[in-house]
């Protein structure tokens, strides 16, 4: 009977989370907002000419959002712009657009979107390296840095309030995810330098985990190089996946939130790219066959 109370307790304590907890939209710095839906977040930013938003989410999400900013009379939608191509970040288009908004996604995540016949609203104007939206006094300078994850993944730096977006290759107080699906980690890191050399930002909003600052990006790009570079000298070393697993510890990075969690799954995402992309199991100088 005990077990049985402690289970249902259980129970009802998850679903109250699940519906008070969702989601959440707050204030990051002037007049842009963080929109948050479970583990995914996503920015809109209010000026004189109607609201710019970014990822739908999906069409729940969406559909909360829209029914947020008619609350608030932030209506019209005057862009909708796509991170990269990701069900998970750009379902939910047709909620949350209106007939009005103009939807933006870069040429691979709109060609993707296309050919995998994603369900959301279709991108109605399309760039390749960067395009400058503008809506009042506000500007949303989007631009391409190569691949890192998934197609068409872009950067969002929003003037004159200084913010920078981007979703999935940046994670800040955070390890990256798990066994980096898909991630291009060479592409992580590069696109992770441009930022840092090329705009001038004082927060970053991601899609997942936290806010932060410069100094966190920096924190991020480190583990990045830190991780990538232990787990090829590893594996010139003739190490094991396991054998690195319990050898690659960085600790200096043990701040990070999921470190204890996925250190051991990040170790096995660069591993596995460096025998995919690296072809280190053609690597015909090693003693060892990857
Ligand atoms: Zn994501």
């Amino acid at each position: 009977m005990k077990v049985m109370v402690f289970l249902f307790s259980l129970i009802s304590l998850f679903s109250f989370s699940a519906h008070t907890a969702e989601y959440a939209i707050e204030q990051v710095k002037g007049n842009v907002y963080r929109f948050t839906a479970g583990n995914y977040h996503s920015v809109f930013v209010t000026t004189e000419q109607g609201t710019i938003i970014t990822d739908p989410i999906s069409p729940d999400a969406a559909t909360y959002l829209r029914q947020y900013l008619s609350e608030k009379k932030l209506l019209p939608v005057s862009y909708m712009l796509y991170s990269h191509n990701h069900t998970d970040h750009v379902s939910g288009g047709e909620q949350l657009a209106g007939t009005e908004t103009v939807v933006v996604a870069h040429q691979q995540a709109a060609w993707d979107i296309a050919f995998t016949r994603l369900p959301t609203r279709q991108p109605d104007i399309t760039f390749n390296d960067e395009l400058n939206v503008t809506a009042g006094s506000t500007q949303v300078q989007q631009a391409y840095h190569g691949e890192n994850n998934g197609k068409g993944s872009v950067s969002y730096l929003i003037q004159p309030a200084g913010v920078l977006h981007v979703v999935d290759w940046i994670v800040v107080g955070r390890l990256p995810y798990k066994d980096l699906p898909g991630y291009d980690i060479q592409g992580m890191i590069s696109s992770t330098k441009a930022v840092l050399s090329r705009f001038d930002f004082e927060i970053f909003v991601g899609g997942h985990a936290d806010i932060g600052t410069r100094a966190d990006l920096e924190h991020y790009l480190a583990y990045l190089e830190a991780l990538y570079s232990a787990v090829r000298d590893g594996m010139l070393a003739g190490k094991t996946l396991t054998e690195l697993q319990q050898s690659i510890t960085l600790e200096q990075f043990s701040d990070l939130k999921m470190y204890n969690e996925w250190l051991t799954d990040n170790i096995k995402g660069v591993y596995q790219s460096l025998v995919d992309d690296s072809y280190f199991n053609f690597r015909a100088d090693l003693d060892k066959t990857y």
